[in-house]
This record gives C-alpha cells, sequence and structure tokens, in this order.
C-alpha cells in the first residue's frame, strides 16, 4: 500500500505535531516543517498530496508549489481568509473544513473573555503580583453576566455553542443573522429572539460576534455601530479581526463610550505590543486561541483524518466547500 503524505503548513512545536501524530491513521505520513520557512514549505509541497492549512495563509503560490496536491483540509472553519479558492478550483483541489472540535472551544472562550471582561481579571492578576491588592477598587467596574442581555451577531454553529453556555449563567439572548432564522423551539431552548442589528447593537450589554470575515462583514463594528452600543455594553470578538474597526474601537474605549472589550483575534496578526489596545486595564487580549486547546486539535485531527480517509477510498467529503 503506498503513503500517502500529508503536510501540517503551519509551523508549530514539537509537541503539537506528537498530537496530531497520535491520530494519525496507517498509511498516512505526517510532513512538518523544522522552521517557520517558505523555502522549506514549498519544498515539502513538492509530493504531498493532502495539506492541513490552519492560521498560516495557503496563498496561490504556495498551491503553485504543489503539483500533487489533491485535498486542502481546513484545520478549522474559517477558510475565507486563510485559502485562496480560486487557485483551487483552477486546479480541481478540493476544499473540506473541520467544525468538529472548534465551535465548542470558540465557546467556551467567548465565555472566558466576557468573565474576564466582567472582572478585568487580567488587570486585576498582575496588580496583585506587583503587590497592589484591589480588594475594593475594582467595586465599581466590574459586573456579572447574570440577568444581562447577549447580543449575537451571527448564528451558525459557533454562535448557537455559545449562546447555550451563556444561557446558563442566567442572560437573555437577541440575535442577527440575515441568513439563518431558528425554530422557535430552538429558539426557545436557547433562550433567543431574532431581532435586527440596530435593535441588537442599542440593547445588549455584552455584544458577540460570530461571523465570517469577508466584503458583507468587514468593519461591520465601526464607529456607527459602536455610537449605538450602551455605554456599559462590552464587545467580544472572536471572529475575525477585519469585523471590528480597530480605531474606531480603541477610540470608543478610551473615551468611555462602551466598557471593555475581549479580543482574540485582530486587524493585524501577530498583534504588536505598541497597540493602544495593549495599555487598557478595560480589554483582555488573547492571541488567537480561541480553538486552541489539546482537546480541540485531537478532536479535530481524529475528524479531519477520517474525512481524508473518505477521500482516498473514494467517498463524499464531509463539510466540503463548493468552489
Ligand atoms: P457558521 O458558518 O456556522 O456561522 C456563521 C454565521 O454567520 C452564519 O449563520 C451566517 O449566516 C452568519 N452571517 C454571515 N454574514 C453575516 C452578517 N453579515 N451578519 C450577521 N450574520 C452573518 O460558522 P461558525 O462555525 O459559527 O464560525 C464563525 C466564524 O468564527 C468563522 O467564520 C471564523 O471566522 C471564526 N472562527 C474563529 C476561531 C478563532 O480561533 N478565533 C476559530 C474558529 C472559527
Amino acid at each position: 500500500m503506498s503513503t500517502h503524505k500529508v503536510f501540517y503548513f503551519s509551523h508549530a512545536p514539537q509537541n503539537v505535531y506528537e498530537i496530531i501524530r497520535e491520530e494519525l491513521p496507517p498509511g498516512f505520513e505526517l510532513v512538518t516543517l523544522k522552521e517557520d520557512s517558505d523555502d522549506e514549505r514549498k519544498e515539502k509541497l513538492a509530493d504531498c498530496e493532502v495539506v492541513i492549512v490552519a492560521a498560516r495563509p495557503m496563498t496561490g503560490d504556495f498551491v503553485a508549489a504543489a503539483p500533487v496536491l489533491k485535498l486542502l483540509h481546513h484545520q478549522g472553519v474559517g477558510y475565507q481568509d486563510t485559502v485562496d479558492v480560486a487557485a483551487l478550483k483552477a486546479r480541481k483541489i478540493a476544499l473540506a473544513l473541520t467544525p468538529a472540535g472548534t465551535s465548542i472551544g470558540v465557546a467556551e472562550h467567548t465565555l472566558l473573555l466576557a468573565l474576564a471582561v466582567c472582572k478585568r481579571l487580567p488587570y486585576a492578576d498582575s496588580e496583585l503580583r506587583q503587590g497592589r491588592w484591589h480588594i475594593n477598587s475594582l467595586r465599581p467596574y466590574s459586573f456579572e453576566l447574570h440577568g444581562r442581555t447577549v447580543g449575537y451577531i451571527g448564528m451558525g454553529r459557533i454562535g448557537q455553542e455559545t449562546a447555550a453556555r451563556f444561557k446558563a449563567f442566567g442572560t437573555a439572548g437577541i440575535y442577527y443573522d440575515p441568513h439563518v432564522a431558528l425554530s422557535p423551539q430552538r429558539q426557545a431552548e436557547l433562550g433567543l429572539r431574532r431581532v435586527e442589528l440596530n435593535e441588537l447593537l442599542a440593547a445588549a450589554d455584552v455584544i458577540t460576534l460570530h461571523v465570517p470575515s469577508g466584503d458583507a462583514t468587514c468593519h461591520m463594528i465601526d464607529v456607527a455601530a459602536l455610537a449605538q452600543m450602551k455605554p456599559n455594553a462590552i464587545l467580544i470578538n472572536t471572529s475575525r479581526g477585519s469585523v471590528v474597526d480597530e480605531t474606531a474601537l480603541c477610540r470608543a474605549l478610551q473615551e468611555g463610550r462602551i466598557a471593555g472589550a475581549g479580543l482574540d483575534v485582530f486587524e493585524q496578526e501577530p498583534f504588536r505590543p505598541e497597540n493602544p489596545l495593549a495599555a487598557m486595564p478595560n480589554v483582555v487580549l488573547t492571541p488567537h486561541i480561541s480553538a486552541g486547546t489539546r482537546d480541540a486539535l485531537k478532536t479535530k485531527m481524529r475528524s479531519l483524518f477520517q474525512n481524508v480517509q473518505r477521500f482516498f477510498r473514494g467517498e463524499d467529503l464531509e463539510n466540503q466547500v463548493t468552489l
């Protein structure tokens, strides 16, 4: 039996490659990078039939360097800004996504950010480590989720997982999604009501973003949207940096027009410490790790390799993107 080479396109530490190899089925070889080098990428692409793409974009020049590539499998779901769809289409290379292991991780992280912003957790922790004991001084700026209204922008897989978790904290939910109207039963299960965007922006205490990147969502949260939010509102973004106009967000936070933000994604990644957000005590920042747990990686890889096996057996792929 011939061995199919599967290239892990992002550079990662050895112990991440080991977790992936634990899920690798017989008949497949995992090819990994020694360094974060585009020359090494191009060299290794030469004889790989499958590529696993994560945060590092697979641009057209890399597709051109992969003459035997048959299947590009995204490790997550946000392919719009990480895959050159036209280059794949021209060569009839299949593209598939991995929702398994993604939605729950991102939903948990969204809750984590919301709670951390409510309690200014990183600030309290870093102050304590420097000997400053804010037993009372954070009280005027801290609040609970209980009784608050959460506004979800985007009600797909992650939006729904997130709503299920917020509901357990005693929140009320409203959502805006032009393409998804949940059934009355599902809305009741998740404690949700469907509204227009303007109503959501004006009514929510926590606004959380779960939309894909793209022209329709680029800077959806801009100066005008921020101006509609309540002064006590917090914004959570675990979707994509492009959805928020970061300059406008910084200004709204500096001027106290909204109360805080929890951000896992940024207009420019990696995030630079010169970014004014880094100096704000009411902001919680994480390095695009919403779905970045060991559990998520194992679940993703198990599901992804099952799909790759399906592909080589000539069966239909699951979660294939129509190009
Ligand atoms: P999904 O396709 O199931 O849901 C996206 C929803 O957004 C859909 O219901 C769609 O109708 C809705 N939508 C599209 N355009 C909209 C608009 N203009 N206004 C409101 N709603 C709109 O995708 P998902 O699995 O829920 O993932 C959502 C996004 O989360 C991904 O596209 C990705 O960018 C992001 N993501 C981030 C991380 C991370 O590590 N931070 C990990 C995974 C996914």
